[in-house]
C-alpha cells in the first residue's frame, strides 16, 4: 500500500513515517499544498493523509483542487482543530475521513485499512526490485542476487527508503530526517551508507555530489 503524506510537522512525518513502514505500508512525503498537490495527481497512491494547517495553503484548498481535477484517491484528512464546523467542511469538501490532532497511531492505521483504495490484505506485490537487489517490507528483508543481506533496522530503513527512490536522488537531509529524526547528527549518515556498500558491494550506491545518494543496486 502506498500512502502520500502531506504535513509540514517533520517530528509527526518522522513518526508516521516509522510507524507507517513497520506497518508495511510505504509514504511519499510532501510538505506543502502545492508539492502535495501534485504529488497526488502524479502518484500512484492508495490514500492520502492531509494536514489542514500547510505552510503555503490550508488542506482544504488541496482537497478542493485534487477533487476538481477528477482525482477519487481517499483522503484522511489531519487537523489541530476539533471544531465540528471544520470537520463537516472536510467531509463536504470530499475528504473520506478525519482526524483531530493528537491522535493516536493505532486508530490512524485502522482507519487507513478501512479507506485505502486497496484492501491490506489484497495480492500486492510490495517487494521493491532495484538492480540485484529486493526488499520484501513484509519480511523486513534485503537480498541481491539472491543472497540475504544481514542488516540492523536502522540500516534497512535507509536501505528501503533509498530503493523506494531509486528513480530519483535521496537528498542527505531527507535521509537523515527520514531514519534518524531532524536531531541527527550528520556524519550518522556517511557511516551508514559506507556500511551499506561495504555490504551490497561499493557501486550499489552512487553518490549524487552536493545533492544526496542514488540506489544502483
Ligand atoms: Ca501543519
Amino acid at each position: 500500500m502506498r500512502v502520500l503524506l502531506i504535513e509540514d510537522e517533520e517530528r509527526l512525518v518522522a513518526s508516521l513515517r516509522d510507524g507507517l513502514r513497520t506497518a508495511g505500508i510505504t509514504t511519499t512525503h510532501a510538505r506543502t499544498g502545492r508539492e502535495g498537490l501534485a504529488a497526488a495527481l502524479e502518484g500512484d497512491h492508495d490514500l492520502v493523509i492531509l494536514d489542514i494547517g500547510l505552510p503555503d495553503q490550508e488542506g482544504f484548498t488541496v482537497l478542493r483542487r485534487l477533487r476538481a481535477a477528477g482525482s477519487d484517491v481517499p483522503v484522511i484528512i489531519l487537523t489541530a482543530r476539533t471544531s465540528a464546523e471544520d470537520t463537516v467542511r472536510g467531509l463536504e469538501r470530499g475528504a473520506d475521513d478525519y482526524m483531530a490532532k493528537p491522535f493516536s497511531f493505532d486508530e490512524l492505521l485502522a482507519r487507513i485499512r478501512l479507506r485505502a483504495r486497496r484492501p491490506e490484505d489484497a495480492p500486492v506485490d510490495s517487494t521493491l526490485t532495484v538492480g540485484r537487489c529486493t526488499f520484501d517490507p513484509a519480511a523486513r528483508e534485503l537480498t541481491c542476487d539472491g543472497e540475504p543481506i544481514p542488516l540492523s533496522p536502522r540500516e534497512l530503513q535507509l536501505a528501503q527508503l533509498l530503493m523506494e527512490r531509486a528513480d530519483g536522488v535521496v537528498t542527505r537531509a531527507e535521509a537523515l530526517d527520514a531514519v534518524w529524526g531532524s536531531a541527527a547528527r550528520e556524519n550518522v549518515l556517511d557511516v551508514y551508507i559506507r556500511y551499506l556498500r561495504t555490504r551490497l558491494g561499493a557501486d550499489a550506491i552512487e553518490t549524487v555530489r552536493g545533492v544526496g545518494y542514488r540506489f544502483r543496486g
